[in-house]
């Protein structure tokens, strides 16, 4: 596989980023921009799928009310949406989050993304939602560390925020459960 400089992919749900994402998308300038974009870079730059047909436009920094062209990203849809996981359109109860230090976002998105075009043409199902099963059973740990019982939507709080390396923020992972990655596919 082709390799590329990627820029850090970490979860967040900073409040009103995905209206802006949205709002802006049928602009004029936004498709302007994005097939610019799109003319020097062909594959996300997070993750580097270049399975992607459809890539979004980010705000590296997080930040929706600075779009010069150096804070622009291309993102695919799982990249994209893991950088504004207070999302409704993506239902809460279909999405877990987990505390998984060893395993990248980045690498769970490449499986992901794996998994979903096997359940688009029927192959390996089986093994594909126990494996998804058993990554969305690790929920139940984070319940444990945090002794409490939190919903989804009580832990996107905690992406609300920057953080650092190393802080344990940085080893949680959004899961999708088969559901929505079927939606996905
Ligand atoms: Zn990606």
């Amino acid at each position: 596989m082709e390799s590329h400089v990627l820029l850090p992919l970490k979860l967040s749900a900073k409040s009103g980023n995905f209206i802006e994402f949205y709002a802006r998308q049928n602009h004029e300038n936004y498709i302007t921009i994005k097939e610019e974009l799109c003319s020097e870079t062909t594959y996300c730059q997070f993750c580097g799928s270049t399975e992607t047909k459809n890539l979004h436009i980010v705000n590296k920094d997080l930040d929706y009310n600075v779009n010069t062209l150096k804070n622009l990203a291309l993102a695919c849809h799982l990249c994209a949406h893991i950088q504004m996981l207070d999302d409704p359109a993506w239902s809460f109860d279909e999405q877990g989050i987990i505390y998984l230090p060893s395993i990248s976002q980045v690498t769970l998105n490449g499986l992901y993304q794996g998994w979903a075009n096997e359940l688009k043409q029927k192959k390996n199902v089986f093994e594909i939602t126990e494996a998804i099963s058993e990554l969305m059973s690790f929920t139940q740990q984070i319940k444990e560390v945090l002794n409490i019982e939190p919903k989804f939507s009580d832990l996107l709080g905690l992406f609300a925020v920057s953080y650092n390396d190393g802080e344990f923020v940085d080893s949680l992972r959004w899961v999708p459960s088969i559901q929505l990655l079927k939606c996905l596919a």
